[in-house]
């Protein structure tokens, strides 16, 4: 098992997650079997508790585990299934270490950071590098990814347990990318002070890097590589230039160009191989016709639904169709803004703020015939909107919402919860999907497995009346509502489910397929242009 280990310097949200993402593909590409390990420094057990507005969206994996973003990118870029025990934090690595010392494991020694923190973290990466995580394969090296920024208090255990793995390995079998920024100053000229003082950093914690990703608006050319290069103590061939790119599927083609395949080669004894185009081919697939899909929300980043920006996209290249988004602010969504859109979609939520916006939203689509797309959130209130304006049940509502008829209810095995972190119901389910629906035609087979994070459902005892009115529920997963579709309607589907979970750039969800395709329909009856 080779590992390479991935730091960022200066500030976060360079893109670290993007990068690390594109290293691994760039090697799966190249024959090698890939898995990729998220370190998070925070003392949350994990994402399912934060708050998404401010950190991105809570990711959710096949076995329910509620992860950081991350893991998302490299589910997409790497077309693997990653588990819980993928993503570390220091709450889990403490929780474990304190479970130990009250058991008595330590037999009577003071428990410290060094060692027992730091074996843990090295027990815990080696743990999740091993699991396979593409059907049975056994995965040949593993990307490490360390949140945060250098110098921060929160992540020095993490990078002591690196600097200890360097001493564990052969030399061969570890490396070292740290990847930074470069800014420009306003006389144009790439700043590389902010990039020394990150290394000297790294090196403060006893690191030394080998390879060094630039991130920056503009690439950076050789005279700027040659002063990283002088400063930084690398070789100039591994200072590597990646600069925004309009689609994130290309990085791993800018990072090919920049030579980072020979290097890593170089530095970690793996034999030359030419790499598999098809990724590359996928990528410049041009486009044939646009959309634009309106996503009604209350938060204000865009973070918070970055598999649903995805999922759009593989849909949208697969029909050869750009998906343009528009962020609908829920509290303040209009026909006027709903009418220039080829298509509405209402993610996940919680809570109160916003639901009414998004249930109107929901009526425009269904009157005025507009493709809806519901998730989770967004199928609850659809299934609200329903009761209200079509069985005339003015009182609709979810109980997470307040007082009224609860067509949505809390689910069964919820009510004695008093704990809210990974508490609710989480990950893959199978789903039977009915014949003769649009769910049917989209999905193609009579049972899918899809993951799910929700703590409310369809209310058993509604479910005859809102069917008896024309909703259809054409999915379920024993006696819990799963899909509902309007017959009649061009495009009107919700999942209970997260089908964006799942959802990668060579297999797009076929949901979104469908709901892609009829914005696309939608466009052009509209005479709005392909
Ligand atoms: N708040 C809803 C529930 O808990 C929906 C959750 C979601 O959209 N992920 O059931």
């Amino acid at each position: 098992m080779k590992f390479i280990v991935v730091t960022g310097g200066v500030m976060s949200g360079l893109g670290k997650g993007i990068t690390t993402a594109s290293i691994g593909r760039i090697l799966k590409s190249r024959g090698y079997e890939v898995t990729a390990v998220k370190i998070d420094p925070y003392l949350n057990i994990d994402a399912g508790t934060m708050n998404p507005g401010q950190h991105g969206e809570v990711f959710v994996l096949s076995d329910g585990g509620e992860v950081d973003l991350d893991l998302g990118n490299y589910e997409r870029f790497l077309d693997i299934s990653l588990s819980a025990e993928h993503n570390i934090t220091t709450g889990k690595v403490y929780r474990t270490v304190i479970e130990k010392e009250r058991r008595g494991d330590f037999l009577g020694a003071t428990v410290q950071i060094i060692p027992h923190i730091t074996d843990e973290i090295k027990a815990s990466i080696r743990r999740a590098a091993e699991k396979e995580v593409d059907h049975g394969k056994k995965p040949a090296i593993c990307l490490v990814e360390v949140g945060g920024t250098v110098g921060d208090i929160e992540s020095m255990p993490f990078l002591e347990a690196v600097r200890q793995m360097r001493g564990d390995l052969p030399a061969c079998d570890i490396a070292l990318v740290h990847v930074t920024l470069v800014p420009v100053d306003t006389m144009g000229d790439a700043k590389t002070k902010p990039t020394q003082h990150s290394v000297k950093a790294l090196r403060e914690a006893g690191l030394q890097p080998d390879i060094i990703v630039t991130r920056g608006e503009r690439a950076i050319g050789p005279s700027t590589k040659k002063k990283i290069s002088a400063f930084c103590d690398v070789p100039q061939k591994a200072v590597i230039s990646a600069a925004t790119l309009p689609d994130i599927y290309q990085v791993p083609m800018e990072l090919e160009k920049e030579g980072l395949a020979d290097v890593l080669a170089e530095r970690l004894n793996l034999a030359q191989r030419s790499p598999d185009p098809s990724w590359y081919r996928m990528v410049m697939k041009e486009y044939t016709g646009r959309v634009t899909v309106g996503i009604v929300t209350k938060y204000g980043i865009e973070d918070v639904y970055i598999s649903i920006k995805e999922a759009l996209k593989h849909a949208g290249r697969a029909l050869s169709t750009e998906v343009q988004i528009r962020w609908i602010d829920a509290e303040n969504c209009n026909a006027a803004v709903l009418g220039e859109v080829d298509g509405i979609l209402v993610p996940g939520g919680f809570g109160k703020r916003g639901s009414e916006g998004k249930i109107q939203a929901i009526r425009y689509a269904r009157e005025g015939k507009t493709p809806y797309l519901g998730l989770c959130f967004g199928f609850q209130l659809a299934v609200i909107e329903f009761a209200r304006h079509v069985l005339g049940w003015e009182n609709a509502t979810s109980e997470e919402l307040g007082e009224g008829r609860h067509v949505i209810a809390i689910l069964p095995e919820q009510k004695t919860i008093d704990h809210l972190g990974g508490t609710m119901r989480l990950g893959d389910s199978p789903i039977s999907v009915a014949d003769g629906t649009l769910a049917m035609c989209l999905l193609g087979t009579h049972e899918i497995v899809e993951r799910h994070r929700h703590r409310y459902e369809v209310s058993p005892q509604y479910i005859g009346a809102l069917e008896g009115a024309g909703l259809v529920f054409s999915g379920a997963s024993g006696n819990r509502m799963e899909i509902c579709e309007i017959p009649g309607h061009p495009f009107f589907l919700a999942t209970q489910f997260h089908p964006e979970f799942a959802s990668r750039p060579a297999r797009p969800s076929p949901v979104f397929l469908g709901f892609v395709e009829a914005c696309r329909k939608h466009r052009q009856a509209a005479g709005r242009g392909g």
